[in-house]
């Protein structure tokens, strides 16, 4: 499993609308063979980061999670969308993360999965 920590890629400015840059995320999935996510991050910033074939990986502080970014821990708040390299479905680590994040649900682009999306929930517990 290429599972790999979140790599800063991009801080996108309040004006961009995720739903225009899902067919760039998906070209950089496609040429860079991995992952791909926006997440919201405590300080209300969206950050494009990228991660392995199979993951994308964030610092685990018990209480929170986080991503590097120039050697500062950032806090993560929400998984907003991230794309698989290969059709395999939300995967366990997926749904874990959202539960961890104490979100609802999100969605995930996949190449040569639904142009739409798949949107994937936390598991009832
Ligand atoms: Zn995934």
């Amino acid at each position: 499993m290429d599972i790999r920590h979140a790599e800063l890629v991009a801080v996108l400015s309040s004006e961009v609308d995720v739903a225009d840059i899902v067919e760039t995320l998906k070209l950089e999935t496609y040429w860079h063979r991995c992952e791909h996510a926006v997440l919201l991050l405590a300080d209300g910033n969206r950050v494009v980061v990228k991660g392995g074939r199979d993951g994308i990986l964030l610092y685990d502080f018990e209480t929170w999670l986080g991503i590097d970014i120039d050697g500062m821990k950032q806090r993560v708040i929400k998984l907003i969308v991230h794309t698989h390299p290969v059709p395999t479905g939300p995967s366990d680590h997926d749904i874990r993360l959202l539960s961890r994040l104490g979100q609802l649900e999100s969605i995930v682009y996949e190449l040569s999965g639904p142009v739409e999306g798949t949107i994937f929930r936390q598991k009832e517990a």
